[in-house]
């Protein structure tokens, strides 16, 4: 007689992780000279299309690349959706059925912050043991390793989850289009791995969350010799609101603020009717979005015939680790330990699209992706030794999580 089914709940991760000896045999296939060196042109494709943010055609052609990539490496996608957007880079979904265990979704951005032309004066290249080019690290890289990830484990018939892959080209300019679709392809995600670059032998499990603002007076204009008391300075209305502002920074509960840039004012003799700001400002917490939130709204220049307008918005919302993403941290950390060592848990100012996916409490790891240095610089490069090992790390994260899976019942 059959019993009732007990209520479906999810498998614990073995605390060991998965088989050593599968990820032995993971290590050694990324490391095999046919693997790098396919997995080297891929890298080396897609530096070098350029995929400056705001270039539609290239970004375009990107895509074409990463499907093209996809298809060559993989076979063709058992689901693809291909969002487009008239001025943004498309969002590419593309899934891949596994044998077990649930949906891992595997995100990266395809957009760079180098504009078009970059690539002819720094070309892709590799010296003593760096791979260099516009947009390699960020994040190139991790785009091709997610791929050749999941190649890993169809080529050595090991157990797979169903692969999601959700590749934008919005990312660096805020992912305005890709947000709500990175958000729908984690629902019902196991886990969501965002191979972004790495940083040493560590994994990113917290990210501070980002608000971008404007700030911009409005005071009254005046000739600074003949009418000074007709005048309210917006440029010393604005100092104000900035003398306020930057002291409300709390580095030590995360909190960090920074004006970029500043413009106001028409001429030395004038008392300036407009000036304005952009600033930027990083927490760790919910909490402290809520108090920089109440900081801005109480501003207020000294002189009270200026005015303040305080524009944008809290872009990315802080990520920490719940209970689900510390379990996922340490499956990860199991694959690292056996294939190098123990990972480093880094916390990091920048936000990514992880940022998205841990505010809804879903399990997410960011810097998955490459070793190297320079994101958004031109000394932006990857480790090319470390480039086996990361692609295992990906590949082995991918087999733990084949075995997490819902029990169908007794
Ligand atoms: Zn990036």
């Amino acid at each position: 007689m059959p019993s009732p089914a007990p209520a479906p709940a999810p498998m614990p991760h073995s605390p060991n992780g998965p088989d050593p000896a599968a990820l032995s045999r993971i290590a050694s296939w990324c490391d095999e000279r046919e693997q790098r060196d396919g997995y080297l042109t891929d890298l080396r494709r897609l530096v070098e299309q350029e995929s400056p943010s705001e270039d539609k055609a290239l970004l375009d052609a990107t895509a074409d690349l990463i499907l093209e990539l996809l298809s060559v490496r993989l076979g063709e996608p058992s689901r693809t959706v291909r969002h487009r957007h008239p001025e943004l880079g498309d969002v590419i979904e593309a899934e891949y059925d596994g044998d077990s265990g649930g949906t891992v979704t595997v995100v990266g951005h395809y957009d760079t912050v180098w504009p078009a032309g970059t690539v002819t004066d720094w070309p892709f290249t590799l010296t003593e043991g760096t791979l260099s080019g516009p947009g390699v690290f960020d994040m190139k890289a991790g785009l091709a390793q997610g791929i050749w990830a999941l190649r890993a484990l169809r080529a050595l018939g090991l157990p797979r989850p169903t692969v999601r892959f959700v590749f934008n080209g919005d990312e660096e300019t805020g992912s305005v289009i890709s947000r709500p679709l990175i958000e729908r392809a984690t629902e019902d995600a196991v886990a969501t791995l965002v191979m972004e670059p790495g940083g040493a032998w560590g994994i990113k499990a917290g990210r501070k969350g980002v608000g971008i603002f404007n700030l911009t007076t409005t005071g009254l204009e005046a000739h600074a010799g003949l009418d000074p008391a007709k005048g309210a300075s917006a440029i010393h209305g604005l100092a104000d609101v900035i003398r306020d502002l930057v002291a409300a920074a709390d580095p030590a509960r995360g909190t960090t603020v920074n004006v970029g840039r500043i413009s106001g004012g028409t001429a030395r003799n004038v008392i300036a009717g407009e000036a304005t700001c952009l600033v930027d400002i990083r927490v760790s917490t919910q909490e402290e979005i809520e108090r920089m939130d109440g900081v801005l709204a109480g501003l207020t220049a000294t002189d009270p015939r200026v005015t303040l307008t305080v524009g944008g918005g809290w872009n990315r919302p802080p990520m920490r680790p719940g209970a689900a993403g510390r379990r996922l941290f340490a499956l990860v950390d199991g694959v690292a330990t056996h294939l190098r060592g123990p990972l480093a848990e880094l916390y990091v100012g920048g936000g990514s699209d992880a940022n998205f996916v841990a505010a809804l409490g879903r399990p997410v790891l960011c810097g998955m992706g490459a070793l190297g240095d320079g994101a958004h610089a031109r000394h932006e490069h990857v480790t090319l030794a470390d480039l086996p090992d990361r692609m295992a790390l990906a590949a082995g994260t991918l087999l733990g999580l084949a075995g997490d899976r819902v029990p169908e019942g007794a």
